[in-house]
């Protein structure tokens, strides 16, 4: 693991482009992410584990993460809120872990203003039509929710640009691995090495004196 802070990534795309599907397939195959696990207000789908996926709260509940400051950001989407809880990730990033925050794109923009430095990296199927199939395939929501989170993503297009990257997720291994690629040439930037630069500035400045 390297010695300099991690990134802090954001993924967002459109309900359906398979966010979820990727960020599995990078922890599993890569150790130098972490995930931040979100709080939501939404209803459990089967199958999904409080604490692993997400930290399923009421709405009392998270107005009082907010009221305590323990959300780095959070949105409304759908119906229902979201936040990022802030603890893990500070840990996280100042271990060296670059940590995932899989989060829409209000929530996301909020994280660039706030920090900078975040990479936004967003993933688009290679069409709408396979957009639509996957998320009826996924078969975890009603026709209803499937129609608005279609219509949500119409409105999306136009914060894409706000983003850093841009990834097509047409074939699951190929998409990995280019996010994986743009993240790692990400750690060479010069702007995120500074303390290095200046750790090999100091030293040739004594070896200078000492010649
Ligand atoms: P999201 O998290 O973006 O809402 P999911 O990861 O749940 O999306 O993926 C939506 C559906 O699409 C799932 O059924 C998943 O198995 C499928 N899927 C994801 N990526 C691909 C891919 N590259 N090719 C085919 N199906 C995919
Ligand atoms: P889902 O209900 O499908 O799990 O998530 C709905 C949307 O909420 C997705 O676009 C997902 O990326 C986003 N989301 C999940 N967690 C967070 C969060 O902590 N903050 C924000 N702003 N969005 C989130």
């Amino acid at each position: 693991m390297r010695m300099s802070r991690g990134i802090l990534l954001v993924i967002s795309g459109f309900a359906g482009t398979g966010k979820g599907t990727i960020v599995s397939e990078l922890l599993d195959k890569y150790d130098n992410y972490a995930l931040s696990v979100s709080a939501t207000t939404r209803k459990p789908r089967p199958g999904e584990v409080d604490g692993v996926h997400y930290f399923f709260r009421t709405v009392d509940e998270f107005q009082e993460m907010i009221a305590k400051d323990a959300l780095l950001e959070y949105a409304e989407y759908v119906g229902n809120f979201y936040g990022t809880p802030r603890g893990y990730v500070e840990q996280q990033l100042a271990l060296g872990r670059d940590v995932i925050l899989e989060i829409e794109m209000q929530g996301a923009l909020k994280i660039k203003e706030k920090f900078p430095e975040t990479l936004l990296l967003f993933v688009v199927p290679p069409s709408a039509e396979t957009l639509k199939e996957r998320l009826q395939g996924r078969g975890t929501e009603s026709k209803e929710v499937i129609e608005k989170r279609l219509s949500r993503a119409v409105e999306e297009t136009s914060y894409i640009r706000q983003y850093d990257y841009l990834v097509i997720n047409d074939d699951l291994q190929t998409c990995v691995e280019e996010l994986h690629g743009i993240i790692q040439s990400e750690h060479f930037r010069i702007s995120r090495n500074e303390t290095f630069i200046e750790k090999l500035e100091t030293q040739l400045r004594k070896l200078d004196k000492s010649v």
